[in-house]
């Protein structure tokens, strides 16, 4: 289940709304998957943008400092990789790391936050409390064709011993399947990448003759077949909650994004 929060920040008491993971939250993970409710959304429409426009770079830093402050996490390195839809996942150690092309990082370091952003594509934060490893997914259709959670999973076993029943999973905001209709070859590639024959995850609306595909539960699908049990899916489609979420489709490309952050042991 995922729940509301808000928090007050800044000088003026301006409210950050976001949302935690019940499943994550229970073990004490710190996290956050924001909404565009926040400071800095209102004159360009941005809480935390891709920073691909240099004009809005100042706003879009200030507002990620902003969530950061909200989280108590301030004081600690915000780790932000170089996402281009692949399914690469780093492990980090260190802040040295370069961080081109990831779309998937993992850290036991406690003076790291984790943050990637979104806008219709799938957010994973995945989080292993025994052994306190975090890590934060971008999946979009690419991301989870290639299985990218999944590579998550197996770094977290190749670098820390971490069994996949001993991770728990918050799959965030997402584009649903109601407003996601593909391309044939778009959903072939995604039926490749889960081993069952039929599923929900693929179906046709009434109202158009494409196929509809749904990114959570096929994420959902990925995590069960490698191991992972205790799954938290939000409910959320980023399109027909245009007014909480970023949505890329809903927006015609021109939107902001929301983020997904994790640090472990944080001051909260
Ligand atoms: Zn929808």
């Amino acid at each position: 289940m995922f729940v509301l929060v808000e928090e007050q920040v800044g000088d003026n008491n301006q409210v950050i709304k976001y949302y935690e993971s019940s499943l994550l939250q229970k073990d004490g993970l710190t996290h956050a998957f924001t909404t565009r409710i926040g400071p800095g959304m209102g004159e360009y429409g941005f809480t935390l943008g891709t920073g691909r426009n240099p004009a809005l770079d100042d706003i879009v830093s200030t507002n990620r400092k902003k969530i950061v402050n909200a989280l108590s996490l301030d004081g600690k390195k915000t780790v932000i990789p170089k996402q281009e839809h692949t399914n690469n996942v780093k492990v980090i150690s260190n802040l040295s790391e370069s961080l081109e092309l990831t779309d998937g990082v993992i850290t036991d370091n406690p003076k790291i936050v984790l943050m990637l952003q979104f806008a219709d594509c799938t957010p994973i934060i995945l989080y292993a409390p025994d052994k306190k490893v975090i890590g934060v997914v971008h999946a979009g259709w690419k991301g989870t064709a290639g299985r990218i959670v999944c590579n998550a999973v197996k770094k977290f076993e190749e670098n820390f011993n971490i069994k996949p029943v001993n991770i728990l999973a918050g799959i965030g905001p997402t584009i649903g399947q109601c407003c996601y209709p593909v391309a044939n070859d778009v959903y072939s590639k995604l039926k490749n990448s889960v081993n069952i024959s039929s599923c929900q995850a693929f179906k046709i609306f009434d109202n158009d003759d494409k196929i509809h595909v749904d990114l959570k539960m096929i994420n959902q699908l990925q995590l069960q077949e490698v191991g992972v049990e205790n799954i938290d899916v939000s409910k959320f489609c980023t399109s027909c909650d245009n007014d909480l979420f970023f949505s890329y489709r809903a927006e015609n490309g021109k939107t902001g994004r929301h983020s997904a952050i994790a640090s472990i042991e944080g001051q909260k």
